[in-house]
């Protein structure tokens, strides 16, 4: 392939990254056609939910799908939704995914025919352009992957028994849970705090016994924002020990979610600037403290989760799973605990596997097969394909690909924080920059 402005690019996913993409692209005059499974063209696994307490943990101020016009989604609100329009606030995720959509058709109607949508699931990547499961081909100039994060990968050891919900997020998934049932866990993060607000509203009145690695939920936004705490130099330089024990300085002196705010810009240069066994270590130790503090609930979404813990219906644990068997009808967890002497099994009516993403590129049918060609190659740490500072694709030589990308989460090899729209925004630029200089 060839890149040319001219010519279609494929963008398979069409989520907020393939969406927005789309629209930017046609701005610039590029012809694309989007690929979705879904159909649900602009909305993803995050805005798709159609349940107002889903609301977006991060505010609204920061979240116009427009890197050059800072004000578009509150704006959008003002309109359209004003008892949302707080530039301070947390609108649904359900309006987001309105606004996203809006913003789509918007750009469709101004300027016609530059993008096609095409809902099939994409199957392989080809010389050519991308191959759908239907057998058409989608011959295209360039292709962009944005196909969001993967699916979670069913908790360890279970053999599918029939108590265990495996894709929290499949329609219907909850619903068989009843209202007095109990429940196990697994997995502490975002996809937990959203379940459960689920269940909540819909009127469960169980428990929940939930266990991670280190039993951390995500901690929670301040009604007002803080300002930002510019990083201080040691934070940005040394050893990455002296970088933590200067942040902690800071947050002790600035308060950390000033300190996390003030990371925010420079977050995907420190990690561009930081060598194989720093991001090994960042990995390793400090990734479960940094995405509860960088990834916050909105203080609504928080109270329902501190209500359910004060009322002793949700337990937080820091241990590992063993085994999750069937016991009858019920599920049965062997877990072992981060601290402490062997605590007996836990058995509840069901069990959510809220691990969240699955990544595994060598695994997955569109990215398997570039890994086993030598068209891509795996970062040192296997967290994605290994990427260039624009998205572009590392053949196994370590040349750019100047016609594959990625975009989205599943950029995170190359840029860590690629999962929010603020921070996707920005790529968004880079890649059309790419395309249209190309
Ligand atoms: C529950 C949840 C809540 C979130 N809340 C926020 C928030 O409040 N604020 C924020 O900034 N970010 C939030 N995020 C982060 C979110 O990931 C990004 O905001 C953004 O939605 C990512 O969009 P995406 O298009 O890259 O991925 P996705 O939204 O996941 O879209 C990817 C699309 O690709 C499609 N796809 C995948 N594989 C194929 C294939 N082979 N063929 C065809 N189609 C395919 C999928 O069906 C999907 O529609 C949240 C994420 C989740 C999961």
């Amino acid at each position: 392939m060839t890149p040319s402005p001219r010519g279609p690019v494929a963008i398979v996913g069409g989520g907020y990254s393939g969406a927005m993409l789309a629209a930017r692209l046609a701005e610039r005059g590029v012809a694309s056609a989007v690929i979705d499974r879904t159909g649900g063209f602009g909305l993803g696994v995050a805005y798709s939910t159609d349940f107002d307490g889903h609301l977006l943990n991060v505010r609204s101020r920061a979240m116009s799908a427009l890197a050059a016009d800072p004000d578009d989604f509150v704006r959008w609100l003002a309109q359209d939704h004003p008892r949302w329009a707080d530039p301070d606030g947390f609108a649904p995720r359900r309006l987001f995914g309105l606004y996203v959509q809006d913003r789509l058709a918007r750009v469709e109607a101004a300027h016609p025919g530059l993008i096609r949508r095409v809902t099939g699931r994409a199957a392989a990547i080809e010389p050519d352009g991308v191959r759908l499961a239907s057998g058409e081909t989608i011959v295209a100039s360039a292709v962009v992957l944005a196909t969001g994060n993967p699916a979670p990968k069913t908790a360890p050891a279970s053999a599918g028994p029939s108590a265990v919900i495996p894709d929290p997020w499949a329609p219907e998934a909850l619903a068989r849970i009843g209202a007095d049932d109990d429940i196990v866990i697994v997995g502490t993060g975002l996809t937990m705090v959203d379940m459960l607000l689920v269940l909540d509203a819909g009127g469960w009145r169980g428990r929940a016994f939930a266990l991670s690695r280190r039993g951390l939920m995500p901690r929670a936004h301040k009604a007002a924002p803080d300002a930002p705490a510019a990083p201080v130099e040691a934070m940005t330089t040394g050893r990455l020990s002296e970088r933590v024990h200067a942040a902690r300085r800071l947050a002790d002196q600035r308060g950390w979610r000033s300190m996390m705010e003030g990371l925010r810009p420079v977050t995907a240069d420190l990690w561009a600037g930081a060598d194989t066994a720093t991001r090994g270590r960042i990995v390793r130790h400090l990734r479960p403290w940094w995405d509860v503090h960088r990834h916050r609930i909105a203080p609504d979404v928080a109270a329902v989760i501190y209500r359910l813990l004060a009322d002793h219906r949700l337990t937080l644990t820091a241990g590992r799973v063993r085994a999750i068997r069937d016991e009858g009808e019920r599920v049965r967890l062997d877990w072992t605990p981060r601290h402490g002497a062997t605590q007996p099994p836990r058995t509840a009516r069901w069990l959510i596997d809220c691990t969240g993403p699955g990544h595994d590129p060598a695994g997955d049918p569109l990215t398997g097969p570039l890994l086993a060609s030598g068209r891509a190659r795996l970062d040192p740490l296997r967290l994605g394909l290994d990427l260039d500072a624009l998205g572009r694709v590392l053949n196994a030589s370590g040349a750019a690909d100047p016609t594959l990308f990625v975009l989205g989460p599943p950029a995170r090899a190359a840029f860590w924080e690629t999962i929010a729209v603020p921070d996707i925004k920005k790529r968004i630029e880079d890649v059309v920059g790419a395309l249209t200089d190309a």
